[in-house]
């Protein structure tokens, strides 16, 4: 029976919550953590009325590492899936590696205090791991984690090299609020604020945020977006593992009403994470803007519309001129109706799940700390078919592949 702890009880981990009880023959016993035990408990009780599983539920706080080596010591867990903040990462790993389990995330790991993301600390758990003999899987959502997928997968199937790698992310969903993030606020506005920076001929170049945006037309009837060049991590573990990669670029849509909040926000100083002395009470008004934006996980509601996430990638299959695009189209309120959760905590939340049945299957589970793409893609591209998130694929021209266009 493989034991499993999951910590986070936010939007993303009440989806894992669900797709791990409907499968009870890889997730024999699962237990849910988080800061807050009340919303492990309300997350408990769906998952019971959803599947007719009981899961067990705990307090704990991440940021202390000797109490999360006691909870995992405690509920046997053979594999621990976190889902709480990037923040958690470097202190659940250490957890890990203190009690023995296995790892999952599905973000890279951030300090609190400045805006920076990048593997560079959780690739320094390599030797930790590996001696270990623990499998720590990094980046195991949809971007970073499928985006990762399809490229391995289409290096296997389809690319004797790979030359451009562009991800274009879109959300075509509306909940109907002002403005609202679909995950964490405030992970999500530091993201998008951040300088872009994106992979052309061996370097990493920097660019203003935003500064970069052009038209694209989703297959399938999800519509047209303007999709904006910026940052994402995954673009630094693909260029380190596919060397051939000249040029590497992550786009992602926003509404010019989500730009116009940003914008406003940026400029009045709500999206600072320094600290600000107000009534003699030191905030930061990033944490605090998050106390009063809509609630990521309440969002499910109310969002109608689809997501549209996937890569377009060129390179050369037997001395010839190669592109193809490959995606998934996610329906919000197909989500909701499933499990209770908008598309995008979905879209995260299953691939955690999948990659973490791959570690507990064994089929992924080598003593060491991985990036998705450094793994088989192929069971993982058959379970994303067969629990929620099929995808699809094209060839494309040179001269579309370029364009971006798609259909
Ligand atoms: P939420 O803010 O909704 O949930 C985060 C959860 O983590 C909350 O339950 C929170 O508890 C808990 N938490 C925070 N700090 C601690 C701590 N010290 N100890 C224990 N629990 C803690 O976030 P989401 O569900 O939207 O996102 C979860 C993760 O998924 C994030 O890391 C995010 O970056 C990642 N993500 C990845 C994507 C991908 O495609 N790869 C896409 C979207 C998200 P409390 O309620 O008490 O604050």
């Amino acid at each position: 029976m493989n034991q499993v702890l999951i910590i986070g009880a936010g939007g993303v981990g009440s989806v894992v919550a669900h797709k791990c009880a409907m499968m009870p023959e890889v997730f024999g016993e699962i237990t849910l953590a988080s800061r807050t035990l009340s919303k492990c408990d309300a997350i408990a009780a769906e998952v019971k009325y959803r599947t007719g599983r009981e899961i067990a539920t705990a307090q704990v706080d991440a940021d202390d590492v000797a109490a999360t080596a006691e909870l995992i010591r405690q509920t046997g867990a053979k594999l621990v899936i976190n889902v709480a903040l990037p923040y958690q990462d470097l202190t659940i790993m250490d957890a890990c590696l203190e009690a023995g389990a296995d790892y999952l995330d599905t973000a890279n790991y951030e300090p609190k205090d400045v805006a920076k993301f990048e593997y560079s600390w959780q690739w320094a758990y390599q030797e930790k791991f590996e001696q270990a003999g623990l499998c720590a899987q990094l980046g195991s959502g949809f971007d970073p984690g499928v985006t990762n997928v399809f490229t391995a997968w289409a290096l296997k199937h389809h690319f004797d090299e790979i030359h451009t790698l562009d991800i274009i992310d879109v959300n075509g969903g509306d909940h109907g609020k002002a403005f609202a993030t679909n995950f964490n606020p405030e992970i999500n506005i530091r993201e998008v604020t951040a300088p872009c920076r994106h992979f052309e001929n061996g370097d990493f170049v920097e660019t203003a945020p935003m500064s970069l945006h052009q038209s694209f037309v989703c297959p399938d009837g999800v519509g047209t977006f303007e999709i904006y060049r910026m940052y994402h991590e995954e673009l630094e573990s693909l260029v380190k593992h596919i060397p051939t990669i000249k040029r590497a670029q992550f786009w992602m849509s926003f509404s010019p009403n989500y730009l116009k909040h940003l914008e406003v926000l940026q400029n009045v100083g709500m999206t600072r994470i320094d600290s600000v002395s107000y009534q003699g009470v030191e905030i930061i008004p990033l944490q605090f803007l998050k106390a009063v934006l809509p609630n990521p996980g309440d969002l499910g509601v109310s969002t109608k519309g689809r997501t549209c996430i996937g890569n377009v990638i060129t390179g050369i299959k037997d001395g010839q001129f190669k592109a193809i695009y490959i995606w998934n189209i996610c329906d919000h309120e197909a989500c909701f109706a499933e499990v209770g959760s908008q598309a995008i905590s979905y879209t995260t939340g299953v691939p955690a799940m999948i990659g973490a049945k791959q570690v507990l299957a064994g089929s992924w589970r080598k003593p060491g700390v991985w990036n998705m793409e450094q793994q088989d893609p192929d069971l993982f591209m058959q379970d994303l078919n067969e629990n929620g998130l099929p995808w699809s694929f094209v060839e494309l021209t040179l001269e579309d592949a370029k364009m971006l266009k798609v259909i």
